[in-house]
């Protein structure tokens, strides 16, 4: 927890959060129109999408299978009842004057998502429901002086709202929080997480209250699309709440938006000129009901989890806390490590591929599935140093050629002729030179200060441009040294 000290004392930030999750889905909610990003301006659009005359929903089971699996994702109640209602309210990028959601039976009930803390503890934070629900229109301000332009390519999307409850106690919680509900959206497959592309977007409610005490008044932050967006907006919103309250003042319960040039949040609407949705169940749609058994063909399905997973790596495969938590953030870099340390040490393993493959597609700003050197190639690497091939400074040297080049780590040692020297003549014949040349030193050596061997270590490794092997090298210093 991080409190923010006010003049008048210690105060606690409060967040809950209310998640937009665009559905992976190629039609959308309850038409069969395609729901591709980047489309030219109402290309995928239906008649039911444009709300015509006459035209009825069908729910797309697609969508709701997803809804599902995501929920048992959270470790949610799936409710075999839910029901499809109409929001209505007037808006240009609306065309049937009401949006189909869910209100007071959603498909998914309660569930809880466990998050991990920069100073490594957890924390749980709870989901009160998801439900489904259309995406509205978009309006284009900046294309006409005077005119407003309407595009309905994303009027029926699929979203699936995800409501936290208030149970976040600082700016970088709700950030660790939407971190971990992207991982788990991804390795489910049931929303892609792309926060730029709109696909995954917060409200953010903020509230202060004095540690432990009864909660404040909330202000909702709209739209957020980037987790550095999420903590700096309910950090500037927790320290202007701070203020006010301080200062005398109170809190009107509001929603505001993020400047995101600024850095600060500004009103948007108070809760007075809230709409009244007027909800009431779409006569179009029947109440949704699934049977207990297709709620278990999903849960068979659904594929290991990052929790899950990050546990058997510690426990099976003997990697820290930290090591296992940065591998399964994501699932393509968790399967990668898992296809390298396939039947080789594991440690090694995620070293090689938090450290240095990391570091180098970070550097070159690559995509793990963009990786010149593929998960067989790093662990013929590693292979090699297992082998006494080469040693493990040369390795790095290697790796970098592998990077560059594509190239599998065997061809290049061989063509480069990097081969780890194990052979005890051609080392004692190094060592001998170097004893001959540091005479000095070898007497001080003698009369106790062996830790001059590191110093001898490192003139032999030089001297065969790093190929000796370490190990021999020690063991021939030592005997010759110590005799
Ligand atoms: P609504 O927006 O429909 O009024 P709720 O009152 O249930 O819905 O709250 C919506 C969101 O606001 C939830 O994510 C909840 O966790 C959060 N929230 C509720 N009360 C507070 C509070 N005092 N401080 C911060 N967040 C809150
Ligand atoms: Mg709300």
């Amino acid at each position: 927890m991080s409190l923010i000290e006010g003049r008048s004392g210690a105060w606690e930030t409060v967040i809950g959060l209310e998640v937009h999750a665009q559905v992976v889905s190629e039609s959308k909610l309850f038409s069969g129109a395609s729901t591709a990003f980047g489309g030219e301006a109402n290309a995928q659009v239906s008649l039911v999408d444009a709300a015509m005359p006459g035209m009825l929903p069908v729910v797309n089971e697609y969508c709701v299978e997803q809804a599902v699996r995501t929920g048992l994702g959270l470790g949610a109640e799936i409710n075999p009842v839910s029901v499809f209602d109409r929001k209505n309210y007037f808006y240009p990028d609306l065309p049937q004057g009401y949006q189909i959601s869910q209100y007071s039976q959603p498909i998914v009930g309660r569930g809880a998502v466990e998050i991990a803390l920069e100073d490594g503890t957890q924390r749980t934070v709870r989901i009160l429901r998801l439900h489904l629900e259309q995406d509205a229109g978009k309006s284009l301000h900046d294309r006409d002086p005077r005119r407003t332009w309407v595009d309905l390519n994303r009027a029926g999307v699929a979203l699936m709202e995800i409501v936290t409850e208030p149970d976040m106690r600082s700016p970088d919680e709700a950030a660790a929080f939407m971190a971990k509900l992207r991982t788990i959206l991804r390795y489910l497959g049931t929303c892609d997480g792309n926060m730029q592309e709109g696909s995954l977007r917060a409200d953010v409610n903020v509230s202060v209250r004095r540690p432990g005490g009864a909660l404040g008044t909330r202000c909702e932050i709209k739209n957020l699309n980037s987790i550095r967006f999420i903590r700096q907006a309910a950090a500037y919103e927790a320290g202007r709440q701070v203020e006010i309250i301080e200062g005398g003042g109170s809190i009107e319960q509001e929603t505001r938006l993020f400047d995101t040039d600024r850095g600060v949040t500004r009103p948007m609407r108070t809760k007075e000129e809230e709409h009244d949705y007027r909800y009431f169940p779409d006569p179009d749609l029947l109440p949704l009901e699934l049977t207990r058994d297709y709620v278990d063909r999903i849960a068979a399905d659904l594929p290991e989890l990052p929790d899950a997973k990050k546990a058997r790596f510690v426990r099976e495969l003997g990697l820290s806390d930290e090591d296992a938590e940065v591998l399964v953030a994501d699932r393509d870099n968790a399967e990668y490590f898992e296809a390298v340390a396939e039947g080789r040490d594991a440690k090694a393993a995620a070293n090689w591929v938090i450290h240095d493959l990391f570091g180098a597609l970070n550097r070159s700003g690559l995509a793990i599935g963009e990786a010149p050197v593929g998960a067989a190639h790093l662990g013929g690497l590693i292979d090699l140093i297992a082998a006494g091939t080469i040693s493990g400074r040369i390795a790095k040297d290697v790796f970098q050629a592998m990077f560059e080049t594509g190239r599998d780590a065997r061809s290049i040692v061989e063509e480069r002729g990097l081969e780890q020297v194990s052979d005890t003549g051609e080392i004692e014949a190094v060592v001998d030179g170097i004893l001959a040349e540091r005479e000095d030193m070898v007497a001080e050596y003698r009369s106790g200060k062996t830790k001059l061997l590191g110093f001898f270590v490192g003139q032999a490794m030089k001297a065969t441009g790093g190929k000796a092997n370490p190990k021999t090298v020690n063991e021939i210093l030592r005997a010759k040294l110590d005799s």
